[in-house]
């Protein structure tokens, strides 16, 4: 009794010297245990960890079907779905067709360089109106004074011309 005693005596030294061990509880929880063995038994290593909950029973497989299988859980079914007057591709009724969309972006992006092929560099741009005529077509009197891009291919039916 008494070499134990010691010995434990010994690892309470060392144990306030060091203030950090490699596995330790949370501050928040009191040290009830250690302060009470102190006197006959070492403190083990269980001791400092921090058990988490676990389940107690087991759940049954009729259980777990209706929370897995649950309505909420389930993807909806789309019902909003529209064909696109354009292109009569599919598309979701209140958003803009993609295919479309992706064709009037490519153009914008044709027109864009066009115009940056004029303007020969940044801050070059005129303070007048910008009018896009395509192959086919005159300037009319409106388009006095604006500045003109022309793109060589016929006008797109979604690009209308005012
Ligand atoms: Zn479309």
């Amino acid at each position: 009794m008494t070499g134990e005693d010691a010995r434990c005596e010994a690892c309470w030294e060392l144990k306030s010297l060091r203030p950090a061990l490699a596995i330790q509880a949370p501050a928040f929880l009191p040290e009830s245990a250690s302060d009470a063995r102190e006197s006959n038994e070492a403190p083990s290593l269980l001791d400092s960890i921090l058990w988490m909950a676990a389940p107690k029973k087991r759940r049954t497989i009729e259980v777990n079907r209706c929370r897995r299988r649950n309505p909420n859980k389930l993807i909806k079914v789309k019902r909003n779905i529209d064909v696109c007057p354009e292109c009569g591709n599919l598309k979701q009724k209140h958003v803009l067709c993609g295919y479309c969309y992706a064709k009037v972006k490519a153009e914008t992006r044709l027109i864009r360089l066009e115009i940056r092929k004029k303007e020969g560099g940044p801050f070059n741009t005129p303070t007048v109106e910008t009018v896009v005529l395509y192959d086919g077509e005159k300037p009319t009197e409106n388009d006095k004074g604006k500045r003109i891009i022309e793109r060589a291919r016929k006008r797109p039916s979604w690009f209308v011309q005012n």
